[in-house]
């Protein structure tokens, strides 16, 4: 089998951690990636040097593009992580993950079925989705399994859930071996500054409030990045065709609670920087106004990819947090760049 594989949003968050694992795992990576806002080549450039990595920019939803990037990598497969990320975003502008989430990842199919069509050889189309397409759950000891109906709330997790609905048809319509991952929050390093937990950490070096929604109470499993990208590598090597493996981490906690260890953290590690004004980083703490359609809790069972394919995540919540907020106070051009704006005018001007 080939060792070249296509990592799709690979200067993303996760997809950027996905890129260094199967480097690690010695695939010869292709990294396809638009660069919208979200997208950071700082966030790949450890790897940037490597003779195993290479670097398209290039919409999924441009089906020419990625046939040419097909032909000329013959890859084993796409890990597909390139979307449209942020429930805010999507309640505001939706279009956006309607055409990236939904015909980003039609192209991506369609492209890949003809390739496997007339080229034949092994290949694998790993799908990256999340648990929100789950919806709500109600009772507190409710998980969601593999076999839990699909109610996503957003515009977000509505696209996510319409994408996983194409990978099973083209898996089970054209023979396409496919398989889906469902992923509790990721949190770590190089998450964009949007995201909750890279968001109050930079807001509390500003003395800028701490902006909570409704009462703090929304329950969500985290995840460190690091795990999850050895999770799908485990996913995309020895996951069985056709199947669906929910991927956790264990640790189901409170927004409030989140920030709460944010600011203790903070406290430890960051004592000695804190702004003039601010006796207490969670003194900044706010409680403002809930977003539209909030889910109150979302919990994972990961009890199968744990059975099936031996994948635990390494990281406890603690543990994973520590070296999060290390990162963002050892990083500040990386985050700097993207608070000022520069970064796209660099890169893309
Ligand atoms: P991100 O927003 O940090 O990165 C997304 C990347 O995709 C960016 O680099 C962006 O430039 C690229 N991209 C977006 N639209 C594109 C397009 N049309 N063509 C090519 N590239 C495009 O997102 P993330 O947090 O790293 O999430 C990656 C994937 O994992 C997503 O599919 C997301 O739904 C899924 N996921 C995320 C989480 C989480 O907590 N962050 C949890 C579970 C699943």
């Amino acid at each position: 089998m080939s060792k070249s594989i296509i990592i799709t949003g690979g200067a993303g968050f996760i997809g950027s951690s996905v890129v260094r694992e199967a480097l690690r795992r010695n695939y010869e990576v292709v990294s396809v990636d638009k660069l919208t806002y979200a997208g950071n080549l700082d966030s790949l450039k450890s790897v940037a040097d490597s003779t195993s990595f290479s670097f398209e920019q290039i919409d999924i939803c441009d089906r020419v593009e990625i046939d040419r990037v097909l032909l000329k990598h013959r890859p084993c497969g796409i890990l597909h992580l390139a979307a449209e990320s942020h429930v805010d975003r999507s309640i505001t502008g939706p279009g956006d993950f309607i055409k990236s989430n939904i015909e980003g990842t039609y192209t991506l199919l369609e492209a890949s079925r003809h390739y496997v069509e007339e080229h034949g050889g092994d290949f694998k189309f790993h799908h990256v989705s999340t648990d929100e397409v789950y919806g709500d759950l109600e009772g507190v000891d409710d998980l969601f399994t593999e076999e839990t109906s699909y109610a996503p709330s957003s515009p977000y997790s509505a696209s996510k859930a319409a994408s996983d609905h194409l990978v099973r048809a083209w898996g089970r319509t054209y023979q396409l071996p496919t398989v889906v991952t469902n992923c509790s929050n990721n949190y770590g390093p190089r998450h964009f500054p949007e995201k909750l937990i890279p968001h109050m950490i930079l807001n509390a070096l500003a003395a800028k409030p701490l902006p909570i929604y409704g009462d703090g109470c929304q329950i969500r499993d985290w995840l460190y990045v690091e795990d999850h990208a050895e999770a799908l590598l485990t996913v995309f090597e020895k996951g069985a065709s056709g199947e669906t493996y929910n991927i956790g981490g264990h640790n189901e906690m409170k927004n409030i609670e989140v920030v709460h260890q944010l600011c203790d953290l903070l406290e430890e590690l960051a004592g000695d920087i804190k702004p003039a004004g601010v006796a207490a980083y969670r003194d900044l703490i706010t409680f403002v106004k809930d977003r539209p359609g909030h889910d109150v809790r979302y919990a994972i069972d990961a009890s199968k990819i744990q059975k099936e394919l031996g994948w635990v995540p390494r990281e406890t919540f603690e543990t994973g947090l520590r070296k999060t907020v290390q990162w963002y106070l050892e990083n500040r051009d990386w985050w700097e760049a993207i608070l000022n704006g520069s970064y796209r005018l660099e890169r893309l001007g």
